[in-house]
């Protein structure tokens, strides 16, 4: 049996009309970037996540920048994150000139460990930056405490976590800004790039949008230096249709979740059983022995599996100036040589989970 990571033109398939709609009267109406269907977007998604605004940007990647940017994240200050992320946490906080400072994981949840991130706090420290991996919520309340102790802002990666509630709030409204990506493969995405950022912070609201559009605050009047990050109307109309989808979504990605955990548990490490009605499960990740044989041996039989991410940002070649070495953050390190992402999508049948478990099975008794 076949089985790819994830299914993007099954999803297309189920919404083709509906879609195909939407993009025919955008083409044929000559306006293609920050039009009615962006806006029409925004108010949903931020209506969705209870936060009071919402700008559509043109990736994960811009929204993380554009919220540091907003925040007057500079040269000479440091922003803390977690090594075990996508490299575009880092680069984000490269962009404005700022040093990322990173702080080890707990093993079990692959959030950042909240005794670390508080040492990690120095006189440079200007930001938070936990990121919600794989859809699952970092400690946030917690993070929260740590941030406002300190005097510091709080902006959440939650380019994972579209559509996750931690103690009844949606992932990006506990900080000063939330940070959305839209990108293909998310669990929300567009039919091309996309992002969002979500506050409900009226000053930092108006900066933004100034800064996604050159820094201007109306027509040819330019406040700022600001940046070319604006989204595309068909994007905003993707958006507005899977929107819809998307609790539904989330519960067959759940359901699927349980239906792993229930049968790969005495087995690997699987995600904790008290986040399968939480999480997003963006990605189902499982930690193994002989990672890198277990993955080839499903590629043989047909199935795909990644994994994110294989290595640590602090040792990426990117980032050396910055004095990293190995063992300097040995839970994340250990992590990214035992993880492995399987197939998960809401298109997913039973009989292709239980395909991957026997695998599994079978790789293990050998
Ligand atoms: C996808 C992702 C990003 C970047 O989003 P893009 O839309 O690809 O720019 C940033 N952080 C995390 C954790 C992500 O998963």
């Amino acid at each position: 049996m076949k089985i790819p990571f994830i299914d993007l033109k099954k999803q297309y398939q189920s919404m083709e009309k509906e879609l195909d709609i939407e993009i025919k009267k955008i083409l044929s109406s000559g306006r293609y970037i920050l039009g009615r269907n962006v806006e029409k977007f925004e108010k949903e998604f931020a209506r969705y996540c209870k936060a009071k605004y919402c700008l559509g940007v043109n990736s994960g990647t811009s929204a993380l920048h554009l919220a540091l940017a907003a925040l007057g994240v500079k040269e000479g200050d440091e922003v803390i994150t977690q090594p075990n992320t996508f490299f575009a946490t880092a680069e984000a906080i490269a962009y404005c000139g700022a040093k990322p400072v990173f702080a080890d994981i707990s093993p079990r949840d692959y959030s950042i460990d909240i005794k670390k991130l508080e040492k990690a706090i120095s006189e440079k420290t200007k930001c938070l930056l936990p990121v919600h991996l794989y859809g699952t919520p970092a400690k946030i309340d917690e993070i929260k405490k740590i941030a406002k102790r300190n005097n510091l802002f709080l902006v959440e990666d939650a380019c994972q976590g579209q559509g996750v509630f931690y103690k009844g709030k949606h992932l990006g409204t506990f900080g000063e800004i939330g940070c959305f990506s839209f990108y293909p493969g998310k669990v929300l995405g567009c039919g091309g790039e996309g992002g969002a950022v979500i506050t409900s912070n009226k000053r930092l609201y108006l900066k933004m949008r100034a800064l996604r559009d050159h820094g201007q605050t109306e027509k040819n009047k330019h406040k700022f230096v600001g940046y070319n990050y604006r989204m595309e109307e068909i994007q905003g109309a993707f958006l507005s249709i899977k929107l819809k989808k998307l609790k539904g979504w989330i519960k067959k990605r759940q359901q699927a979740a349980k239906v792993y955990n229930r049968f790969l548990k005495d087995l690997v490490v699987t995600p904790l059983d008290s986040v399968l009605d939480i999480s997003n499960f963006q990605y189902y990740v499982i930690r193994c022995k002989k990672r890198d044989q277990l993955k080839k041996y499903l590629q043989g039989n047909g199935v795909v599996s990644l994994i994110h991410y294989p290595t640590p940002v602090h040792l990426q070649k990117a980032f050396s100036r910055l004095g990293y070495k190995k063992g300097d953050f040995p839970i994340a390190e250990k992590a990214a040589k035992e993880i492995l992402s399987l197939p998960l999508y809401p298109e997913m049948t039973k009989k292709q989970i239980l395909y991957i478990v026997n695998l599994i099975k079978k790789f293990y008794s050998k």
